[in-house]
């Protein structure tokens, strides 16, 4: 088996019995694997493994693997910083966005997303740490944001996404991911139908499964630590 096919396997077992262990079944948690900064040839080996879903944070190096490799029946997700120069091709390219974090750029992509796809599946983000440099709306504002998305055409609202401040702290893990599982049932009690909670990463992915978490988000256990340019 190849290093990342490895990968996937000890990733899904830790998914597994983190699920079990908050009496969840395994498959209430998707795995979306993190291939930026990687080259297309790591995604072809994630996909010969039998990964489906991937998620990109830059726009252009997304959109250069998913049209190297279309018709493979595959899902990406672009979970990095909108931009509103840049949402055109998102709204045209992506399957998902899990950063949507104020209304204009929320009506941007709904209004730039082709009619011959279907709309874009959306999360909204949430803010949870208060670090004024993270971007993601503020708990206050997310059910208002709910609402508005909920009414666009182009997009089809299916719940929050959060990237707490990093710690290893299993006890600290879990206690922010927890107020986002509160603002998620929050939203969900005031009537929008919410059923997706992306959060958990590669170091924290137990702590985020335990408080709910339907989609894990993980790059480094998959792939390797990145090098930046
Ligand atoms: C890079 C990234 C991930 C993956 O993080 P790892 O620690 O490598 O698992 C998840 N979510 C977002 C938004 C990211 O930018």
């Amino acid at each position: 088996m190849s290093a990342i096919a490895d990968n996937l396997q000890a990733v899904q077992a830790r998914i597994s019995e983190a699920a079990a262990l908050a009496g969840r079944s395994p498959e209430s948690v998707r795995l979306l694997a993190v291939s930026k900064t990687w080259p297309l040839a790591c995604v072809v080996e994630a996909t010969e493994a039998g990964q489906r879903a991937f998620g990109e944070n830059y726009v252009q190096e997304g959109i250069d693997k998913l049209t190297a490799i279309a018709g493979r029946n595959l899902e990406w997700h672009f979970i990095g910083p909108l931009q509103s120069n840049k949402s055109r091709p998102v709204a045209e390219h992506f399957d998902w966005v899990h950063t949507i974090d104020r209304l204009k750029i929320a009506e941007r992509l709904s209004e730039q997303r082709p009619t011959y796809l279907p709309p874009l599946q959306a999360c909204i983000q949430v803010n949870i740490s208060g670090e004024a440099s993270k971007s993601g709306c503020s708990p206050d504002e997310a059910l208002t944001l709910c609402r508005a998305v909920a009414a666009l055409p182009g997009l089809r609202l299916r719940g929050l996404m959060a990237i707490p401040e990093p710690t290893d702290d299993p006890a600290a893990q879990r206690a922010q991911f927890h107020r986002v599982r509160e603002i998620y049932n929050h939203i969900r009690a005031a009537g929008l139908p919410l059923d997706t909670l992306s959060m958990g990463m590669s170091h924290d992915l137990e702590a985020a499964i335990a408080e709910g978490a339907t989609i894990v988000r993980i790059g480094t256990a998959i792939f390797g630590e990145r090098s930046y340019k």
